[in-house]
């Protein structure tokens, strides 16, 4: 695809103008002084006695640790934001080694707080029940003792954190070096090898045998490494369960849960919403295999695209992609509208891809400066455009709470996504329903296909990981085990939808995500956030544009309430099936079309 013209770079300048700025250097040497004071004043001074007295001191203590926080994220925002346009620049590799180390006492500061409160339950209780100017943080704070109560000694997390690096970490970085260092011999004659990213990208390839080719290729790789793959995620797993246990957790899912902000009901309710929706899914897998000419799809054709000539996706200029996303954001919200257009018009969005930038996209903000940074790599395609709709969601969440304190500004990763899938949807609905009648085809089955991935194959990793939290309970699980638990898992969600003998074992070996040591079950995350937002887009439709100010509020409640709570300030009950159930019928629509497409196909 040629380049699209015009294709910005972001300015950085309101934020800091460079390292050698002023500005910058003294923000460093006040994070230090601040860091410093602060960490004195908690291990040595004690709240006065008295109620009121103790309220405007630990009114004075929030207001500095919000400075302290405004500060600290603004400068690794901006380190990091640097960076990963310039990943090869060593002055930039320098300053985030220094900004890093120049944060570590910021951890140590947050451990004496969470200490001080659980110290003082007792006044800190008395003063959210009676002080007015607490109640916004009486769930921040209630959950900053909760997680209190859910540490060991000081002494043991210490021991648990020292010996966490030649540990579970290690372990997770050994999977991690694996996927990265991996290869194969990919032609013969010519002796060319593919590392495994290079094979497993193949997944997207048009012509079926090349998929099959690098699939096979990919699982005689695993089947190669399975012993020490295997071995790590014993390694992480086994660790979590004893930490867990020591740390009073009842299980690895409660404490999920918990860093989710979600009640057992809640995550009930998503996954049955899931399971029901399975024979769904099901059809569209048959309707893609139908598409692409097959009987059953196989693991490899998950990402295969469905081409038909004349079904072509329509490509965008710079500008057209501003144009559309900035008229399908007023659709829903004018206020919305103009916030996009001034990203667009201010450099706030770095989309030309260039040498050294990294690969990939994401929204970033920076607190000191009240203002977001789009990060994404324009192609021009749909999809491209599609990504800067959803970070410009993210950014959109960011301006509804930038001016609340950074304790309420903190939203869990189930909450973190619905804006941008929010955005997305808007856009992709819009695009499907303007587009000609040939080139939805394909943008349809795109997004059913990215759907699917979230939907069935997330509950597939679900099933997976609370087997292998089963068992490791008991000892070690062997690779070969591992195997049979991961295509057991496939079994109960892709079903007779996928041929049976070419599924994928080695799953397990392949997501990073079992190997965080800090966060297990990072999977149905994600199901939340694709099924709230679209769930979101679903009450829109049916509310009309009465629903943005609605919208807004919930937006803004994302960093101080529970789920549930943010979910009812909007009206409805994510503890119901029915809402998710709800939610999950936007896809029936498109799933119909893509079935009478495979029909139409069928008879020619
Ligand atoms: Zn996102």
């Amino acid at each position: 695809m040629a380049e699209p013209l015009h294709v910005p770079t972001w300015n950085l300048d309101d934020v800091f103008p460079g390292f050698e700025s002023e500005k910058y250097r003294e923000a460093k040497v006040q994070i230090k002084a601040m860091l410093e004071k602060a960490k004195n004043y908690l291990a040595n001074s004690s709240p006065p006695d008295g109620e009121e007295a103790f309220a405007d001191w630990l009114w004075a203590l929030l207001a500095e640790l919000d400075q302290i926080e405004v500060l600290a994220d603004t400068l690794s925002a901006y380190v990091y934001a640097r960076f990963s346009t310039e990943t090869k620049n060593p002055a930039v590799i320098a300053e985030l080694n220094t900004i890093e180390e120049l944060l570590v006492p910021a951890t140590t500061v947050l451990v004496q707080f969470r200490n001080m409160l659980a110290q003082h339950e007792k006044q800190l209780k008395a003063v959210i029940a009676a002080d007015e100017r607490f109640a916004p943080y009486a769930f921040v704070l209630e959950e900053a003792l909760f997680f209190q109560k859910h540490q060991m000694a000081p002494e043991l997390e210490d021991l648990a954190a020292d010996l966490g690096r030649s540990g579970a970490d290690a372990w997770s970085r050994l999977q991690e070096s694996i996927l990265a260092n991996t290869s194969a011999v990919w032609d013969e004659t010519t002796g060319e090898r593919k590392t495994m990213v290079e094979l497993r990208n193949l997944a997207y390839d048009p012509d079926r045998s090349v998929r099959e080719k690098a699939y096979r290729l990919e699982l005689s790789i695993w089947k190669s490494v399975e012993l020490p793959v295997a071995a790590a995620l014993n390694g992480v797993k086994g660790t979590v369960v004893t930490l867990n246990k020591r740390r009073g957790w009842e299980s690895a899912l409660e404490a999920s849960l918990a860093q989710a902000r979600i009640s057992r009901a809640t995550l009930d309710a998503l996954i049955g919403a899931m399971e029901t929706s399975l024979p769904m899914w099901r059809r569209y897998l048959k309707a893609k295999a139908r598409l692409l000419g097959l009987e059953q799809v196989a693991f490899y054709d998950l990402f295969g695209p469905v081409e038909k000539p004349g079904a072509m996706l329509p490509t965008f200029q710079w500008n057209e992609a501003r144009d559309f996303i900035v008229r399908q954001f007023g659709t829903f919200d004018p206020d919305m509208a103009a916030f996009a257009a001034y990203a667009f018009e201010h450099f706030w969005i770095d989309a030309k891809p260039r040498e050294g930038k990294s690969g990939g996209a994401y929204c970033t903000h920076f607190p000191a400066a009240r203002q977001p940074r789009v990060f994404c790599n324009y192609d021009g395609s749909f999809s491209s455009l599609g990504t800067i709709a959803h970070e410009l969601g993210h950014a959109w969440h960011y301006e509804t709470i930038k001016d609340l304190p950074m304790l309420l500004s903190q939203y869990p990763m189930t909450l973190a996504e619905t804006a941008s899938i929010f955005s997305e949807t808007l856009v992709s609905k819009a695009a499907m329903a303007e587009l000609e009648q040939s080139a939805r085809l394909p943008l349809i089955e795109m997004h059913l296909q990215d759907a699917c991935q979230v939907i069935v194959d997330i509950l597939s990793r679900f099933y997976f990981e609370k087997a292998v939290f089963e068992e490791r309970t008991h000892g070690e699980i062997t690779a070969d085990r591992l195997c049979a638990l991961m295509l057991d898992a496939q079994n109960r969600t892709y079903g007779d939808a996928m041929d049976p003998e070419r599924r994928h074992p080695y799953m397990w070996a392949v997501k990073g995500h079992y190997y965080i040591p800090s966060l297990s079950f990072y999977n149905f995350p994600y199901a939340f956030g694709q099924l709230f937002g679209v769930g979101l887009y679903q009450i829109y439709r049916e509310q009309g544009s009465s629903f943005a100010r609605r919208y807004r509020d919930l937006l803004r409640a994302t960093g101080s309430l529970p789920a549930a709570d943010v979910a009812r300030k909007a009206g409805f009950d994510i503890e119901t099936l029915d809402f998710w159930l709800h939610a999950m019928s936007t896809f029936e629509e498109d799933v119909r079309f893509l079935e009478d497409e495979a029909q139409k196909s069928a008879r020619i």
